[in-house]
């Protein structure tokens, strides 16, 4: 665990709640919150089950001064567009409230993947992704962050994170071998997440390609495309270009946890072929 508060770098470090505490009476749920499970490390890996409530989950990543400063400010103003998701109710959102909403994301994915990491497990997203969320107010532009709705079931709050070491890119354009025009492959890893809460899905997909790439061809599987809004990052042409309409029609929980377990798959759909994605070692359940 960090020993310095992960976004200013300064301390000393809070026990804080992963989830932020106003979720816990404010988002609906069916069946035991004890029933939280998670996957952890790599996709395919062991999944956990904790018997305990992901609400009372705490974690010793930042300092009281981002906890109860901008970190605080972002719960306040996030909350209020973000209540509708969580409860499936209809809404528009303009282009600053999924900012907003995609900010959150980004900070909830952290907490909720440093409070359920492992003791000796490395944290795959670099310093400088967490410096532009405290910086600038919004997520890394190397993490594409989706939103969609689904139906509502036993399975919430759901978090799985995922990560892929050591992934190397193959440029599609130069042959492999070809030294005189530069470096043939770029390496890095993929991190992500899926994030249920109530009605509300998030989807986190980024990368340390070169440091972090934005990848705006990033996208999901073909058949929940047009139910997972990108809201992050954005482009002309790229993502919802105005307020979206909420909400979209519902994923069903296959749908979610085929999203879940598909980091790799995101990156497939980079017009790259199949065979330009490899790694090292494939984590196990991937192929
Ligand atoms: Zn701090």
């Amino acid at each position: 665990m960090a020993r310095t508060c992960i976004y200013c770098g300064g301390g000393p470090l809070n026990r804080e709640h992963a989830l932020p505490d106003w979720l816990k009476g404010n988002t609906p749920h069916v069946g035991d919150l004890r029933d939280y499970e998670v996957t952890r490390g790599l996709v395919g890996g062991p999944t956990k089950t904790l018997d305990s409530n992901p609400y009372e989950l705490k974690v010793r990543a930042v300092c009281g001064n981002c906890n109860h400063g901008w970190m605080s400010d972002l719960e306040q103003t996030t909350k209020p567009w973000l209540l509708p998701l969580l409860h499936q109710k209809d809404r528009e959102l303009p282009p600053f409230a999924l900012a907003l909403i995609a900010a959150w994301v980004f900070k909830t994915y952290r907490m909720m993947a440093l409070a359920n990491r492992a003791p000796n497990e490395r944290d795959p997203v670099p310093h400088e992704h967490d410096r532009v969320l405290y910086e600038q107010g919004v997520p890394p532009s190397a993490a594409s962050v989706f939103i969609g709705n689904s139906i509502l079931s036993p399975y919430r709050p759901l978090f799985r994170p995922g990560w892929h070491p050591d992934v190397i890119l193959w440029r599609p354009d130069e042959p492999p071998f070809d030294k005189a025009s530069g470096p043939s492959s770029i390496q890095g890893d993929i991190y992500g997440a899926t994030l249920g809460i109530g009605h509300f899905v998030a989807e986190v997909v980024g990368n340390t390609f070169d440091g972090g790439l934005t990848l705006l061809n990033i996208q999901p599987a073909s058949m929940i495309a047009d139910r997972m809004i990108r809201i992050w990052p954005i482009a002309a042409g790229i993502g919802p270009g105005g307020p979206v309409v909420w909400p979209p029609p519902p994923l069903s929980d296959d749908e979610v946890f085929a999203t879940a377990a598909g980091l790799m798959e995101w990156f497939r759909a980079l017009p790259l072929s199949p065979d330009h994605v490899r790694e090292r070692h494939p984590p196990k359940g991937l192929q």
